[in-house]
């Protein structure tokens, strides 16, 4: 068979119609532990290792990211910290970029305190600086671009040759772009890590993550005994569901995206607002690379800073009646954010920085509801 579309993948990838009763949508196994035939286990063992769902959940992943082998999580978080198991080790060094999720730094800052690990903030932004940062010790580069909350973006293919030439893996957050707009691994990135939770998940209900490797090899297999025996893994319910909801993935992400590309380009043009952060308005320092890494739009994600401080941007995420003042992002509905506020202990937005996860709502209705809500600050 040729290779499938994409859209093809996410709906039938990982499953086909299965004996016992024909079954066209997957059943949910929903069991812990597997019979053995004469003492010998037959397929599985018991569902910390292996689930039917997970397995199908798997194959999907990998074959949307277009990567060897997908490793499934509980949580975003989890995969992230699977992967820094995996390649750390007590003297590494590691380079993060200085605008990225913030549980990425609280991990370092807070969890791996006391395990000899050095990590860098670096502004990935030009290339030369992550050149310039790597030492021997250096055992991964981490991106993710567009970064959270600023937007930033990086040249993935002009880190992963500066960090190939020298022998270290590079790992890179995708979940913001989603396969759908960026392709880390025909970048030369060597491992992809996911939270599911956002726009594969797509409808606020599933918390998940996912580690998907360009090759099977040691960090894969490293990474797959971290879940088995680690056990940060998703429920067979949860795998259930967020196979389900991939099979929309690729019809829900122009939406998001278009919604945002209008939304930016209306937000640049009011007076209240300070600043737009998103890689589609040619006003962004880096919308040259992001056109260059990014395929058929810039993603659904974008953050403002509105004028007169904290106390205005709280007020317009209030005054807004369609968007919902609440974390997290990539579900069909529109959210905004107060950032600072979510940030735990050592907050960095700007005081002023509303983030917004624009839904495939009617983008007329959208722009509609931050007409009102200017309107009346
Ligand atoms: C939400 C998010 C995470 C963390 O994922 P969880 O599923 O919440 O653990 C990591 N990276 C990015 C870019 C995110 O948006």
């Amino acid at each position: 068979m040729p290779e499938l579309h994409l859209n093809t993948q996410a709906v039938h990838a990982g499953y086909e119609p299965e004996k016992q009763f024909g079954s066209v949508s997957q059943p949910l196994i929903l069991t812990t532990t597997f019979e053995r035939e004469n003492g010998v286990p037959r397929e599985h063992i018991y569902t910390r290792n292996e689930n039917p769902n997970r397995i199908s959940l798997e194959t999907k992943l990998a074959i949307l990211e277009g990567g060897a082998d997908a490793i499934a999580f509980a949580s975003g978080q989890a995969a992230a910290f699977a992967v820094f198991q995996a390649v750390l080790e007590p003297g590494a060094h590691v380079l993060i970029p200085d605008d990225c999720y913030h549980g990425i730094r609280t991990l370092f800052a807070q969890v791996y305190q006391g395990w000899q690990i050095n990590c860098e903030e670096v502004d990935m932004s030009v290339v030369s600086h992550v050149a310039d940062a790597i030492r021997p010790e250096t055992k991964l580069i981490w991106i993710e671009t567009p970064t959270n909350p600023k937007l930033k973006i990086f040249d993935i293919q002009g880190i992963a040759k500066v960090a190939t030439d020298k022998g270290i893996p590079v790992a890179c957050d995708n979940t913001w772009a989603t396969p759908f707009f960026q392709r880390p691994f025909e970048l030369g990135v060597d491992i992809v890590m996911h939270s599911t939770t956002k726009y594969f998940g797509g409808h606020s209900d599933i918390l998940g993550g996912a580690v998907i490797l360009r090759e099977k090899g040691t960090i894969a297999a490293r990474i797959r005994a971290i879940q088995g025996t680690g056990g940060g893994v998703p429920s067979p319910f949860d795998c259930w569901l967020l196979n389900r909801s991939l099979a929309t993935f690729p019809l829900r992400m122009p939406v998001h995206s278009s919604n945002a590309q209008a939304l930016a380009q209306f937000l640049h043009h009011q007076a209240a607002i300070e600043r737009v952060y998103y890689p589609g308005l040619p006003t962004h320092p880096n919308h040259e690379v992001a056109k260059t890494q990014m395929q058929g739009g810039f993603g659904g994600m974008l953050s403002i800073e509105v004028k007169g401080g904290m106390e205005k941007a709280i007020e317009l995420a209030e005054n807004l009646q369609i968007f919902t003042h609440a974390t997290s992002l990539g579900g069909v509905e529109s959210l905004i954010e107060h950032r600072r506020s979510a940030e735990g202990l050592h907050p960095r937005s700007p005081d002023n920085l509303l983030r917004v996860s624009v839904g495939i709502e009617f983008v007329g209705d959208l722009i509609r509801d931050f007409e009102q809500a200017l309107a009346r600050l």
